[in-house]
């Protein structure tokens, strides 16, 4: 049961979270609004944003 509440907690933490392409500014959004660019960094307002979750790999290295 502890396994899955991490992983409740993972995917609350990643899932909906964006980096900015432009200056790496994290912002919270949905898959929707970001594939509708209607979601854009409050820092530099560019709408390119990546999923943060694709970070993961790189942080074991
Ligand atoms: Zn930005």
């Amino acid at each position: 049961m502890p396994k899955k509440l991490n992983e409740m907690v993972f995917k609350r933490k990643f899932e909906n979270m964006y980096v900015c392409m432009a200056c790496n500014a994290k912002l919270r959004s949905t898959i929707a609004k970001v594939k509708a660019r209607k979601s854009k960094c409050r820092k530099c307002g560019c709408k390119d944003l990546r999923l943060k979750a694709k970070e993961r790999r790189s942080q074991k290295a």
